[in-house]
């Protein structure tokens, strides 16, 4: 993926530059839903925790550096952008905050074809473990998005996750993380998550992780018909679309519970399998068109 090309996004709050880098019981609690039963979304709900040492590999000296001095073209932007010395960029946050600016341009012009006003969400990179207004979370809960803050959440780590223990590496993966959480503002803006709290809340587990697996697999086609305008854009390159995929795949429900617990239990699934997954994730990558994730009306998601 060349998102070196990608805009870089204005809306990032970084805040690992304060965190310590040792000490304390950074991997202890997971994750505290506040108010409602799935305000928070969590791409992954990991089951394990996570090696403390893949975090020591990046503490990378914090914060974005200052912008220079130097006068700036209309195309460059302080922080993370191409006047950085090449080496300076932590990439994997250089990746977070040009894609999610590409989503932004996607998504705007996309709402603005369907007659309405893209807001863009907030990307907060933390380490260890950052309070949302949906509550606690610590790494070892994945990447997510809060709808009451619409701030979407992530620690980097997770990125070297993706690619050791769930075998997904490439750009395009990391890329897929960031596009379905923004697949989520998506459906936040458009009252799609409203009207899932309200069903959600009045049925049972069972019938509750079902409606959950439809909302996150148009979450997925959502991402996916970002892909396609990226593709489209020559921003993509060979293989991308099998990283992607592959990285799908890697976080079907299905997938990670025969990796915890040897065998998967589909009433327990919330994000569904690594077979939904890939296909409503193609489903938006050859597309491009948000109408036709409509994993709520589909007979069988
Ligand atoms: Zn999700």
């Amino acid at each position: 993926m060349r998102w070196g090309d990608m805009r870089r996004s204005d809306n990032v709050e970084d805040v690992t530059g304060g965190q310590p880098s040792g000490g304390g019981t950074p991997f202890g609690g997971g994750m505290k839903l506040g108010g409602g039963a799935m305000i928070l979304v969590v791409i992954v709900s990991l089951l394990f925790g996570v090696n403390p040492l893949q975090f020591l590999g990046m503490m990378d000296g914090g914060a974005p550096p200052a912008p220079t001095p130097a006068p700036q073209s209309k195309a460059t932007q302080p922080g993370y952008g191409p006047q950085v010395a090449k080496g300076a960029e932590d990439p994997d946050k250089g990746l977070s905050v040009r894609v999610l600016g590409d989503t932004e341009d996607v998504w705007t012009a996309l709402f603005q074809a369907m007659g309405s006003r893209y807001e863009p969400p907030k990307l907060v990179l933390f380490r260890r473990s950052v309070v949302s207004m949906c509550g606690r979370a610590s790494s070892a809960s994945g990447p997510f998005y809060c709808a009451a803050d619409r701030k979407l959440y992530l620690d980097t780590a997770f990125f070297q996750e993706l690619q050791n223990r769930f075998g997904a590496p490439g750009d395009f993966g990391q890329a897929y993380v960031i596009a379905h959480e923004v697949g989520h503002h998506v459906q936040n803006l458009m009252g799609t998550m409203r009207d899932y709290d309200a069903a959600a809340g009045k049925l049972d587990d069972r019938r509750r992780n079902a409606l959950s697996v439809r909302l996150e697999l148009q979450a997925d086609c959502y991402a996916g018909v970002w892909g396609f305008y990226a593709a489209k854009r020559n921003l993509l390159e060979p293989g991308d679309a099998e990283e992607g995929l592959r990285a799908a795949s890697a976080v079907g429900d299905d997938t990670i519970q025969k990796q915890t617990q040897g065998y998967a239990v589909p009433d327990g699934f919330t994000h569904g399998t690594a077979e939904q997954r890939m296909r409503w994730f193609k489903t938006g990558l050859q597309s491009g068109d948000p109408r036709n994730c409509n994993t709520f009306a589909a007979k069988a998601p």
